[in-house]
């Protein structure tokens, strides 16, 4: 029912898919079929609460689950661990936009929609005494939402590598004050681009990953948005925020709207592509990027190039990448072709960049608007946007804030367009004076990851080996 983006032969079942987090053949995996969503239930959705809906588009995927798991699983990751019973409440910020929050849960940013509730499939899924360790590697807020989401689960540890100086401050305070007893958190002296191509490392050595399960009876698994589990609940968000602006009156089940997303792994806009896919009338999906902006360039040329780049420093750092994992799903559902897939992706390796052909470019065009934002507009834009309307964005919001207002004045928009917020403005403030109290508190805990080390694959698995003996007897 799931199978990989290089081989279309072999088929995996959705727990399979989310203990593995990467298929064998290096690809990531996919639902075989799109399922559908009829404009009669999206009518049905927009009476429901947020729960209710995920239930209901969560059973759409074949999860192997009864729905009866599902509802109580959902139950548990959407509750009052989110400061808003709307879990991802939709506001209408002026004129014909509107903002979806995704920064209600415990982490404020928008990983924990997926993240508290992945690990409790995960947990299900688990077939014991069989031990997991979650290798993760952040550009800042996946870390701690994975952190949150994870910590003391049974059978089931987890490592964070975040790189050394490229998280926010209070980024890094919320990983290093991390509490738990399966958890640990290290800095690499290197940027998130070498921290996510060391971790893809570990997880392709098969060597490494046979000493773990002798020695430790331990298999590793990722949390990162390359496992399906982190994208199949970020579909959810996409469809409940369509489905409000039904019951807000604001458009009919059909009408099209446009969604703008601030994106750097691209997960967050893929989850909108299958949504889309699924029957949700998204007209143009806007990828907006901040300096680090291949992504802007392949989408508008189908030119994918790291030559000649390093990555810049923003204000939004959980967008600062180079090389967007999810890329890899998105071409192969525009081809269908999982060897033109393995090639680019192996071309990309090799020489730094691929090209698609004419056919699948035309394609990125017709799907996407794409642009990007220097530094100096996407802070000035946090202060005029406060100063005419009195709501306030944080960085990476305002780079999506900023792109779909280009959009709205080049095609003269009058439909809805979506912004999805993806972090409380706190989280990228230095001053923590007026924030929430997960923020406050943080000045107050004790740090206790200190751990640092060199971006070399022998140091990561010496690391890795460490961690798991001296936390064998868990
Ligand atoms: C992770 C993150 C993004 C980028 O999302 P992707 O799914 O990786 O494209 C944007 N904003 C914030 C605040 C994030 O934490």
């Amino acid at each position: 029912m799931y199978k990989s983006t290089r081989d279309n032969n072999k088929k995996y079942s959705f727990s399979e898919v989310l203990l593995k987090g990467i298929a064998d053949d290096g690809g990531l995996f996919i639902p075989e079929k799109i399922p559908k969503l009829t404009l009669n239930q999206l009518t049905q959705l927009s009476d429901m609460a947020y729960q209710k809906r995920a239930v209901f588009v969560l059973n759409l995927f074949k999860t192997g689950f009864p729905k009866g798991v599902i509802s109580n699983i959902v139950n548990q990751a959407y509750s009052t661990n989110f400061d808003t019973s709307l879990i991802a409440p939709l506001i209408h910020l002026k004129d014909n936009q509107y903002v979806l929050e995704l920064w209600h849960g415990p982490t404020l940013a928008f990983k924990d929609m997926a993240l508290q509730i992945m690990p409790l499939f995960f947990s299900k899924a688990i077939k014991k005494p069989n031990r997991y360790l979650i290798l993760v590697a952040t550009s800042g807020d996946t870390g701690k939402a994975a952190l949150e989401g994870y910590k003391d689960k049974e059978n089931i540890s987890i490592i964070v590598f975040y790189p050394e100086k490229h998280v926010s401050k209070i980024q890094e305070l919320q990983m290093t004050t991390q509490e738990g007893e399966n958890v640990s958190v290290v800095a690499i002296k290197d940027n998130f681009d070498k921290c996510q191509s060391l971790v893809k490392e570990i997880f392709n050595d098969k060597r490494f990953n046979n000493i773990l399960k002798s020695k430790f009876k331990t298999t590793l698994s990722s949390a990162n948005s390359i496992n399906w589990g982190r994208l199949v609940p970020q579909i959810v968000y996409h469809v409940s925020s369509y489905v409000d602006l039904i019951r807000m009156g604001v458009i009919s089940a059909g009408d099209q709207i446009d969604i703008s997303i601030p994106t750097g792994n691209f997960g967050n806009i893929l989850a909108a592509f299958y949504a889309r896919g699924m029957g949700l009338p998204v007209r143009k999906l806007i990828c907006a990027s901040n300096a680090n902006n291949v992504l802007t360039k392949f989408l508008q040329t189908g030119v994918y190039d790291i030559r000649n780049r390093s990555l810049v420093k923003t204000p939004s750092p959980s967008m600062d990448i180079l090389v967007a994992s999810n890329i890899e799903r998105l071409l192969y559902l525009l081809t269908n072709n999982p060897k033109q897939v393995s090639d680019w992706m192996n071309h990309l390796k090799l020489n730094k960049f691929f090209m698609v052909d004419i056919a699948t470019k035309n394609k990125l065009k017709d799907i996407f608007y794409a642009d990007w934002v220097s530094n100096i507009d996407c802070l000035k834009h946090i202060k005029a946007l406060y100063s005419e309307t009195k709501y306030l964005i944080d960085p990476h919001t305002s780079v999506a804030h900023i792109v779909a207002e280009r959009y709205i004045a080049k095609t003269n928009i009058i439909k809805p367009v979506i912004i999805c917020s993806t972090a409380h403005w706190s989280k990228f403030s230095r001053s923590i004076v007026n924030a929430p109290r997960q923020i406050k508190n943080l000045s107050r805990k004790k740090i206790i990851h200190r751990q640092k080390c060199s971006p070399k694959i022998e140091s990561i698995k010496t690391t890795i080996l460490e961690f798991l003996a001296s936390h064998d007897n868990i």
